[in-house]
């Protein structure tokens, strides 16, 4: 199965949207066309990979750009073979004056909705705030995030550049309000910073995920402590590369963590950035970290177990493992 649980929407942007926005606003074609422009160059660090990132935030800037943008990510997540996509954002990054938080959560939700109806793929949004911004624009958006809770808005997660914004207990009163709300909770978290990020995102966010966790493995006790815990780490194996996370693919810490009884769940982080979709870091964990059909069916469960899902969803989903 294809289940993705850590994508971000700024990772989906097609570069032909990308063309056709750009021409409506009118700004000039990137020299090596939009593809190359919005593609990252090659490893480096988490500080680098979030600014080439960030180079899709210019296409964000009108709500029926971000609608449409949310749609076309379902459309090739199901086209792609996917079985369910969660799809996260931060509102905060594309709300302005002009633009509410509100707004920008419920065109997003729009968008991926109509894309569910149109491909028949399950998919849900995830919203994030960011480790930059101040305290009380993370907790207008967890308002925003719980006042939208339902059908399509499903989960909270806090994002950003872990390296210059290590602490949680700051982003406490924000998770608190998106658990009020029933959102399922996932942090970035030691992804740039070390293994005992894990237990403090836990401690102070209530997460029951954990976004990346690639250096988890650095220090044996957390690593027992996670897996005791019960905790779900959502491994990106190619963005791990991307970001200096990990020297090599082959290197990825997942089968590590798998060993030490942590529960695992897959992500693609920024499939366009990356040029690696879910189906092929599936491939990945098969061709360059030997794991064997038992390794993919526990995946697969833990997907479906902890994927921030509507019952009824889940039930489908759980019926398709067992056919
Ligand atoms: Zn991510």
């Amino acid at each position: 199965m294809l289940i993705n649980l850590h994508s971000h929407l700024e990772g989906w942007l097609r570069p032909e949207t990308a063309a056709s926005l750009a021409r409506e606003a009118g700004v000039p074609e990137p020299p090596a066309g939009w593809a190359r422009a919005l593609r990252l160059d090659g490893p480096a660090d988490l500080t680098a990979y979030l600014e080439k990132v960030a180079a899709s935030y210019p296409f964000f800037r009108r709500l029926d750009a971000i609608e449409r943008i949310a749609r076309e990510a379902v459309e090739d997540a199901a086209a792609g073979g996917q079985d369910y996509l969660e799809l996260r954002f931060g509102p905060a990054t594309h709300a302005d004056d002009d633009r509410g938080l509100a707004e920008v959560v419920a065109a997003v939700a729009r968008g991926m909705a109509a894309g569910s109806a149109a491909s028949g793929m399950p998919s849900g949004a995830v919203v994030a705030v960011l480790r930059h911004h101040d305290e009380a624009t993370n907790l207008a958006v967890a308002r925003a995030a719980a006042a939208a809770a339902g059908e399509v808005v499903c989960g909270f997660d806090l994002a950003g550049d872990e390296s210059r914004f290590p602490r949680h207990d700051v982003h406490a009163p924000a998770f608190g309000v998106a658990a009020a709300a029933g959102l399922g909770l996932t942090c970035h978290a030691a992804e740039a910073g070390e293994a005992a990020a894990v237990a403090d995102a836990v401690r102070w966010l209530g997460v029951s995920r954990i976004g990346h966790g690639a250096h988890l493995v650095d220090d044996a006790v957390e690593l027992a402590r996670a897996a005791d815990a019960g905790l779900v780490v959502e491994i990106c194996p190619t963005s791990n590369h991307f970001t200096g996370a990990i020297g090599r693919v082959a290197d990825h810490p997942g089968t590590a963590m798998r060993r030490a009884g942590v529960r695992l769940v897959l992500g693609d982080d920024n499939p366009m950035q990356t040029g690696s979709d879910l189906a092929a870091e599936r491939r990945v964990l098969v061709e360059e970290l030997a794991w064997d059909a038992a390794a993919l069916d526990a995946l697969d469960r833990a997907s479906v177990d902890a994927a921030f899902l509507e019952p009824a969803v889940r039930r489908a989903l759980e019926a398709r493992l067992e056919a």
